[in-house]
C-alpha cells in the first residue's frame, strides 16, 4: 500500500509539471509512467490524456505502437533479451530458453529486435544494466553495464572518446574542447554552411546526403521557428557506433549542434535517443546541464547573441522512428508513422517547421571540420565521401568494436589486419555489409574498399557502417531468420507492401530454417521482395529483403540443404 502511494505522489507531481504542456509530452509522460509503475494503468494513461488534451484512444494507439510501453506490469528485475542477427548466432534463443525456465521469483523476461550492442553478443538489458557476452549466470547477477571499445591508427573523431571517466566541462575543456566552435563563431552562419559544404560531409546515419546542402536548405526554407534535431535511434541491427560517441565523448556532440544551430538559425534542438541506451541518456543529459552552467547552452551563448538550447527525448523500442518524419512524428506524441515525402524536413520538418535532422556521427565531424580546416578533412575518407569514418564491427571476429578509419581499407585489412581475424582461425563464411538493410558478400570479396566509391561500383551500401562477420560454423538460415523476423516484427503498418510483405518473409524464412520450404517459396520470397523494394512507403520496406535476397544470390544452395536447424 506504502508503495502504490509513493508512485501515485510521484506520478502527481509529474502530471503538474506537465499540465497543458500539449502532446509532444505524451511519450515522455508514458515511459515516465512507466518507470514508475513498471506498467502504464489505463487510469494513468486517461490522467496523462487529460493533462496534455489527448483522447484516450490516441493514447492506447500509441502505447502499442512502442515495443517498450507495457500495459500489463513486468517484473523486477525485467530481462530483455536480444534475438538480432548476431544474437541469434551467438546462441541468444538458447540462452532465452534457459532464462525462461529458471526466471528468478518476481522477474519478468521477453525477446527484443537489436539492443545495439552486438560487439557483446549475445546481449541482454536487465532493466538499466546492459549486459553482454550473456551466460544465465551473467543475467541472474548483471556487474555493471558494459563498455564500447575503440580502434583505430589515426583517431580524429574518437580521439577523446573515453568511457572510464566522468565525462566534465573542465576536462573536455582541457582536451580542446569546443576549439571548432570558437573557429566556427568567427564566421557568419552562411560561411559556416559554405565550409561544410565544401568539406563534403556527408550523413552517417545511412542515407548519406550532404550534410551542407541539408543545412542551406533549411536556413533559407521560410518559416519559424526552425528546428534542430540529433538522431540518435541508431537501432540497425550491427551498428552500436554512436552508442560509442555518446559514452565517451558527449561533449563533442553538443559542440557540434551548438555550431549546426546557429548556422541554420534554430533556438531549439531535440536529441533524439534510443531507449534501450538508459546509461547513455543520463551521460548526455548530465554534459547538457553542465553546458547550460557553462554558458554554452542558452541564450546569448559565449555573448555572441544567439540562443540554443537542447531537449532530450528518448525513444520506446521502435526501429523505424530512426526514419527521419517518423522520429518527428514521435516525437510530437504521435505512433512512428513515416510521412510521405516530399515535401522534405528542410521545409516541413518537426512540427511543420523547417528541420535539419543529423545522425550523431555526422554531427560529431562537424567541430572537427573547423578545428583542421577543410583541406586537412578532405585528405580523409575518399573524394565522393571525404572525413573520417566510424565502423561497428562484429560477429564471429577477435576484437569487435568500433572502428575509426581515416583512409580507405579493404574489407580484408579491417577484418584481418586490425580486428585480429575470426577466432580460433575459423573461415570467413559471409560479411553482413550496411547493416539489416545491407547485403552479404562472401570470403571472396574482401579486397572490396570500404569507401563510398568502391561499393556502390559493387551495388553495395556501407550504409550506417556495420559490418557483421559470420563464421564457417554458422547456419546462416538461422541469421536470415532472425533478419526476416527483425523486419517483421519492425514494420509500421502504415503500407501494405511492408506489413504484408515482411510477415510473408519471415514466414518462409522460418519454413527454409527447419527444413520445411513448400514448393515455390523461393520463387514467392523473391516476388514479395521485389515488390516491397518497389512498392514500400519508406526505406524500411525498400530495404526489407535485399540481405535476404543478396544471400540467396550469392548461396543459392543455402534453403535446399535438408536438414532443419536445431
Ligand atoms: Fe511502415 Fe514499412 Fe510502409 Fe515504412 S515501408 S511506412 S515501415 S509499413
Amino acid at each position: 500500500m506504502q508503495l502504490i502511494d509513493q508512485q501515485n505522489t510521484e506520478f502527481d507531481r509529474y502530471l503538474e509539471s506537465i499540465q497543458g504542456k500539449g502532446r509532444s509530452l505524451l511519450l515522455p509522460a508514458l515511459l515516465k509512467a512507466q518507470e514508475i509503475f513498471r506498467h502504464i494503468p489505463r487510469d494513468q494513461a486517461a490522467r496523462i490524456g487529460k493533462a496534455l488534451k489527448v483522447p484516450l484512444a490516441d493514447i492506447s494507439g500509441v502505447i502499442e505502437f512502442y515495443t517498450m510501453l507495457k500495459t500489463e506490469p513486468v517484473g523486477d528485475p525485467h530481462y530483455a533479451v536480444c534475438t538480432s542477427p548476431v544474437c541469434a548466432a551467438k546462441s541468444a534463443e538458447a540462452l532465452y530458453a534457459q532464462l525462461e525456465d529458471n526466471l528468478p521469483a518476481g522477474a519478468s523476461a521477453e525477446k527484443v529486435a537489436c539492443l545495439g550492442l552486438c560487439d557483446h553478443a549475445p546481449a541482454a538489458l536487465i532493466n538499466d544494466i546492459q549486459v553482454g557476452k550473456a551466460s544465465f549466470d551473467s543475467l541472474t547477477s548483471p556487474a555493471d553495464s558494459v563498455r564500447s571499445t575503440l580502434y583505430g591508427d589515426i583517431r580524429m573523431l574518437t580521439q577523446w572518446c573515453n568511457e572510464e571517466v566522468e565525462h566534465t566541462l573542465e576536462l573536455f575543456l582541457d582536451c580542446g574542447g569546443f576549439e571548432g566552435l570558437q573557429a566556427a563563431l568567427t564566421k557568419t552562419p552562411a560561411e559556416i554552411i559554405e565550409t561544410v559544404k565544401a568539406s563534403g560531409l556527408k550523413g552517417r546515419g545511412g542515407a548519406g546526403f550532404p550534410t551542407g546542402i541539408k543545412w542551406e536548405g533549411a536556413a533559407q526554407a521560410e518559416g519559424s521557428p526552425k528546428y534542430l534535431v540529433c538522431n540518435q535511434d541508431e537501432s540497425e541491427p550491427g551498428t552500436f557506433k554512436d552508442r560509442a560517441l555518446l559514452l565517451g565523448d558527449p561533449f563533442k556532440i553538443i559542440e557540434g549542434l551548438i555550431i549546426a544551430a546557429y548556422a541554420i538559425g534554430a533556438e531549439h534542438g531535440y536529441f533524439y535517443i534510443r531507449g534501450e541506451y538508459p546509461l547513455a541518456r543520463a551521460i548526455l543529459e548530465d554534459a547538457i546541464r553542465q553546458a547550460r552552467e557553462g554558458g554554452y547552452l542558452g541564450e546569448n551563448i559565449l555573448g555572441k547573441g544567439f540562443n540554443f538550447d537542447i531537449e532530450v527525448r528518448s525513444g520506446a523500442g521502435a526501429y523505424i522512428c530512426g526514419e527521419e518524419t517518423a522520429l518527428f512524428e514521435s516525437i510530437e506524441g504521435k505512433r512512428g508513422f513515416p510521412r510521405i515525402k516530399p515535401p522534405f524536413p528542410t521545409t516541413h520538418g518537426l512540427f511543420g517547421k523547417p528541420t535539419v535532422i543529423n545522425n550523431v556521427e555526422t554531427i560529431v565531424n562537424i567541430p572537427l571540420i573547423f578545428q583542421i580546416g577543410v583541406d586537412e578533412f578532405r585528405q580523409m575518407g575518399s573524394e565522393a565521401a571525404p572525413g573520417p569514418r566510424l565502423f561497428s564491427l562484429s560477429g564471429d571476429i577477435q576484437n569487435a568494436g568500433v572502428y575509426e578509419i581515416t583512409t580507405p581499407i579493404t574489407l580484408r585489412e579491417l577484418i584481418y589486419d586490425l580486428a585480429g581475424g575470426l577466432p580460433e582461425d575459423r573461415q570467413l563464411q559471409a560479411v553482413l555489409l550496411g547493416g539489416a538493410a545491407g547485403k552479404f558478400i562472401g570470403p571472396d570479396e574482401l579486397d572490396l574498399v570500404l569507401s563510398e566509391e568502391a561499393v556502390r561500383e559493387q551495388g553495395l551500401s556501407l550504409g550506417s557502417g556495420a559490418v557483421m562477420v559470420f563464421d564457417e560454423t554458422q547456419d546462416l538460415r538461422l541469421v536470415l531468420s532472425s533478419l526476416a523476423d527483425f523486419f517483421a516484427h519492425e514494420s509500421c503498418g502504415k503500407c501494405y507492401p511492408c506489413q504484408l510483405g515482411t510477415q510473408r518473409q519471415a514466414e518462409i524464412m522460418a519454413r527454409g530454417l527447419h527444413g520445411q520450404l513448400l514448393n515455390d517459396d523461393l520463387v514467392r520470397l523473391k516476388d514479395v521482395g521485389w515488390t516491397m523494394t518497389d512498392a514500400s512507403l519508406c526505406g524500411l520496406g525498400q530495404t526489407a529483403s535485399l540481405a535476404i535476397l543478396s544471400a540467396l544470390e550469392q548461396w543459392p544452395e543455402l534453403f535446399t540443404q535438408k536438414e532443419s536447424h536445431e
